[in-house]
């Protein structure tokens, strides 16, 4: 009775069927308050109605009694009605009606939307997804091909990783040789330990080395696209490790002032930055400055993590840091990072940011305001304590790290996050969760899209919709629609196969580019 008749992903927090229907054509005018505008341009794009439709019917009202992003879409005879309080949840009315109406049975140019009473809104305001272009590179056609689905799934963070050991990909006016030295690096393929040399390098070009970096007016132009579709672009620069790229370029970054080549390999080393010396800072300023201008939202992430063989150079050869630990009245180098994360932190507050850090870069010293990237499982103690005094985003490794294989972290592994494993037992603390797509190993649109579909799917409904209305076997089903959207759009999405062993036993298999075959046994029974 009132099943719901449409495969919506993220699951909506109640969607009733209504017995009605109500078709519509290319003369179905769109009306919306002036604030909602974007969000009825989002669906006549995909509607293709004419500029002069003359029947009124799919109509954008305000109420500011609905929930921040939350919408209402009533769907029956008279037509369409999408309530919102914000532009948010106009929008996210409208992706759950353009869903809808790809769905929706077609004749001659005129599509019949079966009745529905939907009521929305998401269980975390941030619901993100990060994309790394250090250890490759993708591009501006492929991050708005991403931004696109992610918005389809009402996913609002692009968290863009930027700056790393293999790659400083910004255009730098104020540090130029972050372009002509630390954009490059010799190879394109990162030297694995157990890849041979001879697969290292599959083109002779690529030795010739490769070198890639995203313009300013790229950016705002990324920026821009993003924010039609209300996803906040936010920055990553790695500090004070993971920076062989800004070492390679301006060497006196680093301590003894040494410096080192755009890293080729992967891996954690100990070229970080020196935290002993005022010209760090003073470069640090002036570089985040240079970014911030680009990225109009609240959130910078400033890294963190993986930080270890400097700290054992701070403490053990650097007059500088030794004397640095001796001022600032710290025990450990550790420690030191904290008092250098925190300046920057303050001086990145001066320009109305709030940053991120990963949880591995945080010690007892740690500003409270800085937000915990959680991704490196700790104790739950650990988490519980940390939980009291800042908020978190959750990126947990073993659920959202989409360059893993499906061999490790099945589909189905993603979808059953729940944050309660982790020692967080209050959803206050949590602005939200991530998936995170390294790529050391993800050289291209082909295998980016192996990784990132379909779990984005599964992402996108633990981060939307509430535990109690989750089910795996549930999504599972809707899940088909979307593999036709997949197909449609020429998405290399990883195929999750069944394939029968006797009567209980299910085993699924992960298909892919090049006849890769990724087995795991999933038990769809639960
Ligand atoms: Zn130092």
């Amino acid at each position: 009775m009132n099943t719901p008749k449409y495969s919506i992903i993220p699951k909506p927090q109640r969607y009733d069927s209504v017995d009605a229907s109500f078709t519509v054509t290319s003369e179905t005018r769109v009306l919306c308050v002036p604030e909602f505008v974007g969000a009825g341009k989002y669906l006549t794009d995909y509607l293709k109605t004419k500029p002069n439709a003359s029947k009124d019917s799919i109509k954008f009202n305000k109420d500011s009694s609905v929930v921040k992003e939350g919408y209402t879409l009533k769907i029956d005879d008279r037509g369409v009605v999408i309530t919102a309080s914000d532009s948010a949840g106009a929008f996210y009315g409208a992706v759950t009606l353009k869903i809808m109406l790809m769905q929706s049975k077609k004749d001659n140019g005129v599509a019949t939307l079966l009745g529905a009473d939907i009521y929305d809104y998401p269980r975390f305001s941030h619901r993100g997804g990060m994309i790394d272009d250090c250890r490759h590179f993708f591009g501006t056609e492929i991050i708005k091909q991403t931004l696109d689905n992610m918005a389809l799934l009402k996913l609002n963070k692009f968290h863009w990783h930027l700056s790393d050991d293999q790659g400083y990909r910004i255009e730098s006016e104020v540090y130029p040789l972050l372009n002509s030295i630390g954009s490059k690096r010799k190879f394109k393929h990162l030297q694995g330990k157990d890849l041979p040399l001879s697969k290292i390098c599959r083109h002779e070009s690529e030795e010739s080395g490769y070198c890639h970096y995203y313009t300013k007016d790229e950016i705002r132009d990324i920026v821009a696209y993003a924010e039609k579709l209300h996803i906040d672009v936010i920055p990553e620069i790695e500090l004070p490790g993971h920076t062989s790229s800004l070492i390679a370029s301006y060497p006196e970054l680093v301590c003894g002032g040494k410096g080192c080549e755009v890293e080729t390999k992967n891996g954690i080393f100990k070229n970080v930055l020196c935290p002993g010396k005022e010209s760090t800072y003073t470069f640090v300023e002036n570089l985040l400055s240079e970014v911030v201008e680009l990225f109009p939202y609240e959130y910078f992430h400033i890294g963190g993590d993986e930080a270890q063989l400097g700290h054992k150079v701070w403490a053990n050869d650097c007059p500088d840091c030794k004397k640095a630990i001796e001022e600032n009245g710290v025990k450990t180098p550790a420690e030191l990072q904290s008092v250098f994360m925190n300046r920057i932190s303050d001086f990145l507050k001066s320009k109305g940011k709030t940053c991120i850090c990963w949880n591995d870069g945080l010690t007892d010293l740690a500003d409270e305001s800085l937000i915990c990237h959680y991704w490196i499982l700790r104790n739950p103690l650990w988490v519980k304590k940390e939980s009291k005094k800042r908020k978190f985003i959750l990126s947990p490794s073993t659920y959202f790290y989409f360059d893993m294989s499906y061999s490790y972290m099945p589909l189905k592994k993603t979808y059953n996050f729940n944050e309660a494993k982790f020692g967080i037992t209050d959803d206050s603390k949590v602005l939200g969760l991530e998936f995170e797509t390294w790529s050391e190993w993800i050289t291209d649109k082909s295998t980016l899209e192996f990784s990132i579909y379909p779990r984005i799917f599964a992402f996108a409904e633990v981060a939307w919709t509430k535990e109690k209305y989750k089910n795996y076997k549930d999504f599972y089903k809707r899940l088909e629609f979307f593999k036709l959207y997949m197909k449609s759009k020429r998405i290399n999405y990883s195929r999750l196969e069944k394939k029968k062993f006797g009567v209980k036993n299910v085993t699924c298999y992960h298909l892919g580019i090049n006849g890769n075959e990724y087995k795991y046994n999933e038990n769809l029974k639960n």
